[in-house]
């Protein structure tokens, strides 16, 4: 099939829900992925930060091929072992003491969500219920989830929406003092914004909402669905602050391209599900569970992945910088590790056009915002021809 016969396949076939861009995209390798008509680009958007190991690795390909060999899916009415060796390495490696396991972001957050309720109910009475997010923050588009999101986009005509959250902006200590109340089950929000525009938290504002929520009672709570499993040069971005929260979620990154996501918590939180409490039929399922232990394998054992993402991103964003010097277009360089941000002057979704006709992917999480979300194995030679790319369809566009 050629790329345009998939354009009217969707057309015909699928929801609208999409933009997509002109690309039919039939198989990947490390760092590149082809098109149905056999061209390369370099995947500078990884699956939307998905593909932290790049297309196809060879350890999780093989995971999963063994995996699949013996067991799909059993059902959590049972026990496997890939979800419980999964759980233990995400438990020995962060501040958690119990996971939950689901299959996207959103849901993780719905699970966090109605853990935070759930454990305020419990302690508190039912007074206790709000969620505290951030102003352009992203959650994930359940009713709770884009409920949470504090962009109006996402929300409107899905009205009336579940009550209960309210809405502070991001990196601002006064205003999450103020809307912290005793009414308050939890603050719920990325360290680095990532769809809202690539945000990063102040080492002090996430130093003051820990200390806010633990004197006022109520759950800190980090949505790393996209800046967690290796993205900033970190296994989870909390850890370059010297803070914790009490609930994490992930997703996008954890199973190297397979659908997982995880809800994590401390044993004091965990403990308030008990049976009947929530679940997810493919929920840590073997198959997915499998892929996310090769994933963290190679994260952590195999080569010094998370010190080449830090230097990685260090390179990026002095590249950058240098290409600034010389360029007004380029307003903001912001990020960390391998989620970076590039506020323009002009329209992003141009450049993402110029990046895409010249055989690098990308995209623009708003029109004033390119987004690079490399896999984490990314070259320093990969980056400067994108890097150098950039300056070309920069120069084009002018
Ligand atoms: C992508 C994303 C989500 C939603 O994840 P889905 O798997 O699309 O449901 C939630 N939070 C953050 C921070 C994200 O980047």
């Amino acid at each position: 099939m050629l790329t345009e016969e998939l354009v009217q396949g969707a057309r015909q076939y699928l929801m609208n829900t999409y933009t997509r861009y002109p690309v039919g995209i039939s198989r990947g390798h490390g760092t590149r992925v082809y098109d149905m008509e056999g061209r390369e680009y370099l995947d500078f958007l990884a699956g939307i930060a998905v593909n932290a190991l790049g297309h196809c690795h060879p350890k999780v390909t093989l995971a999963i091929q063994k995996q699949a060999q013996s067991l799909l899916h059993a059902s959590n009415l049972f026990y496997t072992e890939p979800q419980i060796s999964l759980a233990r390495v995400l438990v020995d490696h962060s501040f958690a003491d119990k996971v939950f396991f689901c299959n996207s972001g959103a849901e993780a957050n719905e699970a966090a969500i109605k853990l935070a309720r759930r454990w305020a109910h419990e302690r508190d009475g039912a007074g206790r219920f709000e969620i505290v997010s951030m102003v352009n923050s992203f959650h994930g588009r359940t009713l709770a989830t884009l409920t949470a999101t504090g962009q109006d986009k996402v929300q409107k005509g899905y009205e009336p929406l579940p009550e209960g959250f309210r809405y502070v902006p991001f990196n601002d200590v006064e205003a999450l003092s103020q809307a912290v109340t005793t009414k308050t089950a939890a603050v719920l929000l990325e360290p680095v914004q990532g769809e809202g525009g690539v945000w990063v938290a102040t080492q002090g504002y996430l130093k003051a909402c820990r200390d806010i929520c633990s004197e006022r009672g109520a759950l800190l709570m980090f949505d790393e669905v996209q800046t967690g499993i290796g993205r900033t040069g970190r296994l989870f971005a909390y850890e370059h602050f010297g803070l914790a929260p009490d609930v994490m979620t992930l997703a996008k990154g954890l199973g190297g391209g397979v659908a997982i996501g995880a809800c994590l918590a401390t044993d004091a939180v965990a403990k308030v599900f008990v049976p009947g409490s929530h679940a997810s039929t493919f929920g840590g399922n073997p198959l997915a569970c499998a892929a996310a232990v090769a994933v963290l394998e190679v994260i952590l054992e195999d080569q010094d992945i998370l010190g080449h993402c830090a230097r990685m991103g260090e390179h990026f964003r002095k590249s950058l910088e240098d290409l600034q010097g010389g360029c007004p277009t380029i307003k903001e360089i912001r990020g960390m590790g391998l989620l970076i941000g590039i506020e323009v002057s002009c329209d992003a979704r141009e450049l993402v056009e110029g990046l895409r006709k010249r055989g690098v992917l990308a995209n623009a999480t708003s029109d004033r915002v390119l987004r690079f979300v490399p896999p984490l194995i990314v070259s320093q030679s990969e980056i400067d021809r994108v890097v150098a790319t950039l300056g070309d369809v920069i120069q084009a566009s002018r």
